[in-house]
């Protein structure tokens, strides 16, 4: 059976590896008593969402942060210059599109 080849497909996600990283649980270590499992990731950009840091001088910081498969820990990772947090997801949306994907 023959199907049109698709040229471009309408509003396809544009996904891309941003890099590998470990799970160390940079930045995020408290939320677990076991430690980090260490294992090597390939993560693309729908895989990675923003986390948000409120300091004690108000001021908000954003991490660019993604969630181990393995083991459930975060990890926040330094973003391509070309990619701009803005672009990332709120962690909760991240979470609802993960799981009614
Ligand atoms: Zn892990």
């Amino acid at each position: 059976m023959s199907r049109p080849k698709v040229i471009e497909l309408k509003e396809a996600p544009k996904v891309r590896v941003l890099g590998q990283f470990r799970c160390t649980g940079e930045g995020n270590m408290t939320q677990f008593k076991s430690a980090p499992c260490g294992s090597l990731l390939e993560i693309t950009s729908d895989t990675v969402y923003k986390t948000t840091h409120h300091s004690l001088d108000f001021s908000i910081e954003h991490f660019s942060t993604f969630m181990c498969p393995v083991c459930g820990y975060e990890t926040d990772f330094p973003l391509p210059a070309d990619v701009h947090m803005y672009q990332l997801p709120l962690k909760k949306d991240y979470l609802n599109k993960v799981v009614s994907s």
